[in-house]
């Protein structure tokens, strides 16, 4: 028989070429194999397992560990027109009844369960009945207790093996660590199976690290300047998820919070809302995003320092899926580091914190090392980077300037060795810098380190760039920081031998906070997307959204951005042509290709058609727009303007936030004046109580509140104050002075 996988690849998904490993994969399952497939999120793991379904008899069973992410799986496919199914917890018992007796009919060629599901002692003999061809387990490293998602169910996968004996079992997972792969293979009891690792690269993720300072700015900076895409926003803390999303919500971003903490159904509503496409932002704890599939996630910015490498790999992993240029950027500074090396202090098992201490270094290693981005990045995996300039990291696109600090190398080290040799012991950094630039603290008289020789050699230097230094030192192996949270610095041997061989030190220099915070422009650079004609590509999604509310499922199953894209660069409008784009295959093009063709000819009735050359680059304006929370709303004002945007009254803001109802209208009148808020006055005071205000104001003036009120006697200051609001605004306005900060 011919070879069927290139023919349904281009029938079914629309696709032509396979992409690195897929081929390998789907040969070595269809030809029995136990198989194992470790790829990188967005390398097109699902379609190992969906084609070779299809090219075989019988039914493949999925077992998938997010219900979510089943129903998102089988509505893809469903729009491929493959007849796929799912069983789930979230059916009532009617159409579980359909679903199983069509499954005993043959009528489908995948089968998506949950592992809980599989191992219910009444379902195992049904597949027997099923004809099941094949096993997939996805993200099966939930099999391993040690990755970040341990499922215990998933143990009894190998029950199921027993039961069907000769079922090729293929497994799949994006984590990549040495100890979870031997794990899949001895917990699954997979036979000589065939494996295959890829690279974890993920070319089209540019990474970046600037200074944190003041975060919410910097992720409003960075996200007003892509107003159409997705992106997610990591914070450590619930709380901060919330403000980091009430600030841009008030900044006009279509933001949400997603945390654990959350009621069930608001998150699901709003998760729900960022795979739909409505809410474009999602400030989230690292509880988001294991069931997201969401392919057009443009970029990920981590607004506090994530606490191992994987995790910060996984969780940029997450834009970008679509293989379409991503941006991840991490907001870094020293006092995140600390605050999560004293957490550690906090754990009780010695080796536990041993483990969390590595990790968190490795970490900061990576937010501090000058070397391309991707060298520890994919270091951690044990992939060796040796690409001189990858292209996609800070390191290799602005890459920094170095210098000779042989001198000041020379002074810090000999610093050191002195400290230890005066006392016996080491000190911290910062004690260090005070040593260097001669400080006279009462560390320094109480330990003598005024009498060391090396007391005020760099005076001449902020101690700051001492500090800067000596972590650079570190990062370098001249000097070492000891394991502990005090973190004392020492001379390594190779700081020694540097010392006394006055060896050549070079290193970069660092961008001052304030100087680099403001360079954040820098990283709104947008590398290689696909050129298409923006306004067209705008109508085709405004379209796709239609179709997919309609339907009731996200957008993406419609479409992928690069379907998209690709159209509207291409301008197909004939069937033979749109065969041709990324993404349609013959039942999207019977189901969606005329609708879409039929937009693209009106848009060419009153637009004129683009020709693209391809470019690499395009540089986003910053945003010249100054934030409006900067200057007179802060966190807990934008909470009560929430609040009363829902419609409630100042009373039950006041007690649902536990602040006084004086506080509240504080709060509003702050926002009113700012011209953020508008308000019905009618909520406040009646007709009558405004005019006498008004009346009162004008005469007394609006300098303080205390005449007014007196002059009136009845009217509670909370009025007066957003009365008050209220005309300062009107007369800025009138007078178009812009609003006091
Ligand atoms: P993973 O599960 O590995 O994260 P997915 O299976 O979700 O990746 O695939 C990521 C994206 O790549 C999807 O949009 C998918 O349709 C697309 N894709 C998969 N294989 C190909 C291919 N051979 N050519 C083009 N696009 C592909
Ligand atoms: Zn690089």
């Amino acid at each position: 028989m011919s070879d069927p996988l290139p023919g349904l690849l281009k029938q079914i998904f629309g696709y032509d070429e396979f992409r690195p490993l897929q081929r390998e994969i789907m040969d070595a399952t269809l030809s029995g194999r136990d198989t194992v497939a470790i790829l990188p999120t967005g390398a097109g793991k699902s379609l190992c397992y969906q084609l070779p379904a299809l090219a075989r008899d019988g039914l493949t069973v999925v077992v998938s560990p997010l219900i979510a992410l089943m129903k998102d799986q089988v509505d893809q496919l469903h729009a491929a027109g493959v007849a796929a199914t799912f069983l789930n917890s979230t059916l009532d018992p009617a159409q579980v009844r359909n679903r199983m007796s069509g499954l005993t009919a043959g009528e489908y060629k995948l089968l998506y369960v949950a592992p809980e599901r599989l191992m219910l002692p009444d379902f195992l003999p049904w597949l027997k009945q099923w004809q099941v061809a094949a096993l997939a387990v996805d993200e099966a490293h939930c099999i391993s207790e040690w990755g970040h998602d341990f499922r215990p169910e998933y143990r009894q996968l190998a029950a199921v093996r027993e039961m069907l004996p000769g079922l090729p079992v293929i497994a799949l997972t994006a984590t990549a660590t040495p100890r979870v792969r031997e794990d899949i293979l001895k917990q699954l009891h997979l036979q000589e199976p065939a494996v295959f690792i890829a690279s974890f690269n993920r070319p089209n993720l540019t990474y970046r690290v600037i200074p944190k300072s003041k975060p919410e700015r910097q992720v409003w900076e960075f996200a007003s300047a892509r107003p159409e895409d997705s992106g997610i926003v990591y914070c450590q803390a619930r709380k901060t998820t919330e403000s980091m999303a009430a600030t841009l919500k008030a900044e006009g971003l279509p933001a949400l919070a997603y945390h654990a903490g959350l009621e069930p159904a608001q998150r699901a509503k709003n998760q729900d809302a960022f795979l739909r496409d409505e809410a474009r932002i999602v400030c989230a704890t690292i509880a988001f995003g294991m069931g997201i599939n969401k392919p057009n996630v443009r970029w990920v910015i981590h607004a506090d320092l994530p606490k191992n490498v994987e995790g910060y790999y996984q969780e940029t992993g997450r834009a970008g899926r679509d293989g379409l240029p991503s941006d991840c950027l991490l907001l870094y500074s020293r006092g995140d580091l600390m605050k999560n090396l004293r957490f550690l202090d906090e754990l009780t098992d010695p080796q536990a914190k041993q483990v969390a201490r590595r990790q968190l270094d490795q970490m900061a290693a990576y937010a501090e090392s000058p070397q391309c981005r991707r060298v520890p990045l994919l270091g951690y995996f044990g992939e060796e980077w040796t690409e001189e300039n990858c292209g996609a990291c800070d390191a290799c696109l602005d890459p920094r300037e170095t210098w000779d600090a042989t001198l000041d190398a020379q002074k810090l080290l000999s610093c050191l060795f002195r400290i230890r040799q005066k006392g016996g012991f080491d000190t911290g950094l910062v004690h260090v810098a005070d040593v260097l630039a001669g400080a006279n603290t009462e560390k320094i008289r109480r330990w003598g380190h005024d009498t060391l020789t090396t007391h005020g050699v760099g005076k001449d230097t902020p101690r700051q760039d001492w500090v800067a230094l000596g972590r650079q030192l570190v990062s370098l192996g001249y000097a070492a920081l000891s394991e502990d949270s005090f973190q004392t610095i020492s001379l390594t041997p190779q700081g020694m031998d540097a010392l006394k061989t006055r060896a050549t030190v070079t290193l970069t220099r660092q961008p001052r906070t304030e100087q680099a915070a403001r360079r954040t422009a820098a990283a709104l650079m947008k590398t290689g997307d696909i050129p298409c004609d923006e306004a067209l590509f705008q109508e085709l999604r405004t379209l796709r959204k239609r179709l997919a509310d309609e339907r009731d499922v996200p957008p993406y199953v419609i479409f992928s951005d690069v379907a998209l894209r690709h159209m509207a660069r291409d301008y197909p409008m004939v069937p033979a042509a749109l065969l041709h784009i990324p993404g349609v295959g013959e039942r999207k093009l019977a189901d969606y290709g005329t609708v879409f063709m039929t937009a693209i000819r009106d848009h060419l009735t009153t637009h004129a058609r683009l020709a693209f050359e391809p470019r690499d680059t395009t540089t986003l304006p910053a945003p010249a727009r100054k934030m409006k929370s900067e200057g007179a709303l802060n966190g807990t004002t934008l909470e009560t303007v929430a609040l009363y945007r829902e419609g409630r009254t100042v009373t039950q803001i006041a007690t649902q936030r536990s602040i006084s109802e004086g506080t509240v209208c504080t709060h509003l009148s702050r926002a009113i004046v700012s011209g953020d808020l508008e308000v019905n006055p009618g909520d406040f005071f009646t007709e009558a109580e405004a005019a006498r205000m008004g009346e009162a104001g004008s005469r007394l003036g609006w300098t303080a509140l205390g005449p007014v009120h007196e002059a009136l006697g009845d009217i509670v200051y909370n009025k007066l104050h957003i009365f008050r609001a209220l005309t300062q605004r009107d007369e800025a306005r009138r007078s178009g002075t812009p609003p006091p900060a």
